[in-house]
């Protein structure tokens, strides 16, 4: 058996990176960047007010009250063309552009209107209003033709906000990495499909697609082939299209895991078998005449757990990034554990309370790895390494926060 780090630079060896399409900015989030993108134009393109006000000369404003002639408006997208004169202004709203010969805003608040004997509307300044005061100015947000996004980045909605402000309506990304999803399993029936008393509903297919749509892949589900040679065979002959197969079950030493021996005879080369965890030790990995190939354990926790650990570095690395490993953290365990043996364990765990900093942990008192209700009321995987000693109650852990772990995904 190898260790799960050998396992997953074995996997990321055979990958190689997906090319590339070009996607209007609605359907561009959580897409990953190809090129550097640049502003396409100067934002703000002119000198702005920041407030809803009065542009004034800033020397007009240094002794108060000073009384302004209020000569014409500069709403957003509008613009007032004259010449700005000494003891005139010009009513700006926010987003307005400044008028030739102002310098600077003064708020609304900071005024009273009036008039004087010849009707003649004029604004009474009573503050003094420094250069530049609440102006943005012309470029202060970027300019045209600088850098906006540096390529290989994944577009967060953030992004996508600064790319639409620079006026670029389509980006060049990584086309998303189609991955088969194969099940297997004479028991298995799909969700809302009529079920024999001994069957099971495929849960795996859609858990994984979840996380393969979430870290940026496209899943394609292959279907349920049956425990034998043709149906098997058949079905993963959908594949043939797919950057990457992911077969679900089948994968043990059973007399019905077919894995291996039947889509060994269609062309699969085997990397390696088994690896030292728990749960999914039956993991395999190698390649169906030129498609990358994972063979999960069919528990749902095996699978998640293999998931985390192997498939979304590995579609990541599809996606041209570097591949993210689940980020541990420290916590304390509230109670004792007994020693490992020496296969790496992922505990499902519950958060309990904080203690110093750090949060309390405690395992589900159940760990069978066909269980997804524990699986979903987790906040976390509590990692154990091979042959790690046995614990006392209030020892430090490493955990997978699970909600925490791919926020930006
Ligand atoms: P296997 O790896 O095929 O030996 O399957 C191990 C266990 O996982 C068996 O109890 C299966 O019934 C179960 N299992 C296999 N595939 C799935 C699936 N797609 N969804 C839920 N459970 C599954
Ligand atoms: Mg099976």
């Amino acid at each position: 058996m190898i260790s799960v780090d050998e396992a997953r630079s074995q996997i990321l060896k055979e990958i190689s990176t997906v090319d590339t399409e070009v996607v209007s900015l609605d359907q561009a989030l959580g897409r990953v960047l190809t090129e550097d993108v640049l502003a396409r134009r100067t934002q703000p393109p002119s000198h702005m007010s920041a407030m809803d006000g009065f542009a004034v000369k800033s020397s007009d404003t240094q002794t108060i009250p000073a009384k302004l002639k209020i000569i014409g408006e500069a709403p957003a997208g509008g613009s007032y063309n004259g010449m700005v004169k000494v003891g005139e202004t010009v009513r700006i709203f926010t987003g307005g552009p400044l008028p030739e010969g102002t310098d600077s805003i003064v708020i609304q608040e900071d005024t009273n209107l009036g008039e004087d004997s010849q009707q003649n509307e004029y604004v009474e300044i009573r503050e003094i209003t420094p250069v530049g005061h609440y102006v943005r100015p012309a470029g202060l947000d970027f300019t045209e033709g600088a850098v906006g996004l540096k390529a290989n980045r994944r577009l967060s909605a953030r992004d996508i906000g600064l790319l639409a402000a620079m006026n670029v309506p389509w980006v060049t990304v990584r086309r998303r990495p189609r991955i088969a999803l194969l099940s297997t399993g004479d028991e298995l029936v799909r969700p809302g499909e009529p079920v024999g008393h001994n069957q099971i509903i495929s849960s795996n297919s859609l858990l994984v697609a979840a996380l393969i749509q979430q870290t940026g892949g496209e899943a394609i589900d292959l279907g349920i082939a049956k425990d034998n040679e043709d149906s098997l065979r058949q079905m993963a002959a959908g594949a043939q299209s797919a950057d990457m197969l992911v077969t679900l079950g089948g994968a043990s030493v059973g007399d019905h895991d077919l894995v291996q021996s039947v889509l060994g005879k269609e062309g699969l080369s085997i990397d390696f078998w088994r690896i030292a965890m728990r749960p999914g030790k039956p993991l395999m990995s190698g390649d169906l005449n030129g498609t990358p190939m994972l063979g999960m354990p069919g528990n749902p926790v095996s699978s998640m757990i293999c998931s985390f650990l192997f498939l979304i570095p590995a579609i990541d690395a599809l996606l041209g990034l570097p591949p993210r490993l689940p980020p541990l953290s420290p916590a304390i365990i509230s109670h004792s554990v007994k020693e490992n043996d020496q296969r790496e364990d992922y505990l499902r765990a519950r958060i309990t309370g904080e203690d110093g900093g750090l949060p309390i942990v405690e395992l589900f008192e159940k760990q069978d790895s066909s269980m997804l209700s524990p699986l979903a009321d987790a906040d976390c995987l509590v990692l154990r390494s091979p042959s790690a000693s046995a614990l006392t109650a209030q020892s430090r852990v490493m955990i997978i926060k699970l909600r925490a772990a791919y926020p930006d995904v």
